[in-house]
């Protein structure tokens, strides 16, 4: 069926870019109609080809530039934007931190929100940041590979060099996969839904400097298991943990239920701000612990404890924000829907001496609603949820407590910008400016705080 748009898959043209959207494509509009088109940046004019067509948009392929952004910085490595490792690499690193404050005061000025973004707070060294890395296992081409999927499809991209990881992750990577090579251990193929090896999770502690190890297996049999631990434990003398996740499901989602830990501890530990923390497998933990530091003394600034205050940090994981804002206030309470992290959580304050940090397993919006039914009167709310925001029944339950503040970590705007707007409907208004901190630099992600107060 031919669509009656402007543009047909194959064509090509000539256009400016006028925007880069959220996902750090570029926008030409031709006849009104956007094209989104990957590594484009405002202002340049290309020639690009329709890659495909929609009703209401198109997607695009630049082939060739008449004229460059002037914040356009070298690509590394095609596959960094091929994949969306690393999917702004192309733009300099100023000018994605200006792209971050931008996303958010957009969607304000949209809502008509009379709110001030500041500038975004960035790295001195905005690459190899990260402390965690899962990369799928697939044969291709008849060769256990390790990589990342080209950006929307699965379709194994084989990389060596991840750019955003820490380097001592990227060369862990590499030993496993030789050794799954050596010992001739069959990858999983989704399509048949057979093969033994998943993904490999390694994390790293970036003060402790601790490994750990994650084997994501579709079965329960690994077979030359020994031999494997030997190989990783033998070539990599920083690894404390080996763990074997067992995830038979055909499923998007990484981990399993099941660890099993066949090297050392069944956890890692790290530090931030000082503080000791547990890691297991399953727990969340944040990616960018130079970032994370200057995120959460932000975010216990920004909250103006005196002490004497009591404090609820909703979707706690394993109790960050929480232990950090206990020096700071005379009560703590926690909730976190995974039970390992929470058990992290509670382990975490014990080894820390912290004894008014408290803990609960459950959904913050229900967890919410029983403190306010228990008559919990918190000061502070600290909320860090995940990119799907606050739920409408938290925002509620929240309110009906009274806080003088709202504290809200935030990793997406949009459901931000839209929270924001079912709190004042409840009489909390933003007076302070947004402060992005650039936790995912090279990507598009957008973390920020935000202060709510009555
Ligand atoms: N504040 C922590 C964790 C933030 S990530 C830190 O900075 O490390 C968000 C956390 O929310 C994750 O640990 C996730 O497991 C948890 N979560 C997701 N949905 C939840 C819900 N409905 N209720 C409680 N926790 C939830």
């Amino acid at each position: 069926m031919k669509l009656n748009t402007p543009v047909h898959k194959n064509e090509s043209f000539d256009g400016t870019v006028m925007d880069l959207t959220y996902q750090g494509m570029g926008v030409v509009k031709i006849d009104n109609f956007p094209i989104f088109i990957p590594n484009a940046l405002p202002s340049e004019e290309i020639s690009f080809g329709v890659t495909k067509v929609t009703k209401n948009f198109a997607f695009g392929r630049v082939i060739d530039w008449k004229k460059k952004s002037a914040d356009r910085v070298e690509v590394k490595n095609k596959q960094y934007t091929q994949t969306g490792i690393a999917p702004l690499q192309h733009l300099a690193y100023s000018a994605q931190l200006k792209f971050k404050q931008q996303q958010i005061a957009e969607l304000l000025q949209k809502d008509h929100l009379d709110i001030d973004v500041l500038p975004t707070i960035g790295m001195d060294k905005p690459y190899q940041y990260r402390n965690k890395a899962q990369v799928p296992v697939r044969l291709v081409r008849g060769k256990v590979e390790t990589g990342f999927y080209k950006r929307g499809s699965h379709e194994l991209v084989p990389i060596e060099d991840f750019f955003i990881q820490d380097p001592k992750i990227d060369a862990a990577i590499i030993v496993v996969r030789d050794l799954l090579r050596k010992f001739h251990i069959e990858p999983y193929d989704e399509k048949t839904n057979k093969g033994v090896i998943k993904t490999v999770m390694v994390r790293r502690g970036y003060y402790s400097h601790e490994m750990m190890i994650v084997l994501v297996t579709k079965t329960k049999k690994l077979p030359m298991v020994q031999e494997l631990i030997d190989g990783m434990t033998a070539q990599l003398p920083e690894v404390k943990s080996i763990v074997q996740n067992v995830n038979s499901a055909k499923t998007n989602v990484l981990l399993g239920e099941k660890n099993f830990t066949i090297f050392g501890k069944p956890t890692i530990d790290d530090q931030l701000l000082g503080i000791n923390f547990t890691i297991s497998p399953n727990s969340f933990y944040q990616v960018n612990p130079q970032q994370t530091e200057k995120l959460y003394q932000r975010a216990i600034e920004q909250a103006q404890l005196t002490g004497a205050e009591t404090v609820i940090d909703a979707y706690c994981g394993i109790g960050t924000i929480s232990l950090a804002v206990a020096q700071h206030a005379a009560e703590v309470y926690g909730v976190e829907i995974v039970a390992d992290a929470v058990e992290d959580a509670k382990h975490n304050a014990k080894r820390n001496k912290i004894a008014n940090a408290h803990f609960v397993v459950g959904k913050a919006e229900e967890q919410m609603a029983q403190w306010q039914e228990d008559g919990l009167e918190p000061d502070v709310i600290m909320v860090d949820p995940p990119r799907k925001g606050l739920a409408p029944e938290l925002i509620d339950a929240a309110a009906a407590m009274a806080p003088k503040k709202v504290v809200y970590v935030s990793c997406n705007p949009a459901t931000l910008v839209r929270d924001i707007q079912l709190f004042a409907a409840k009489g909390y208004t933003v007076k302070q400016p947004i402060q992005p901190v650039d936790q995912f630099p090279q990507t598009t992600h957008i973390e920020s705080i935000t202060v709510l107060s009555r």
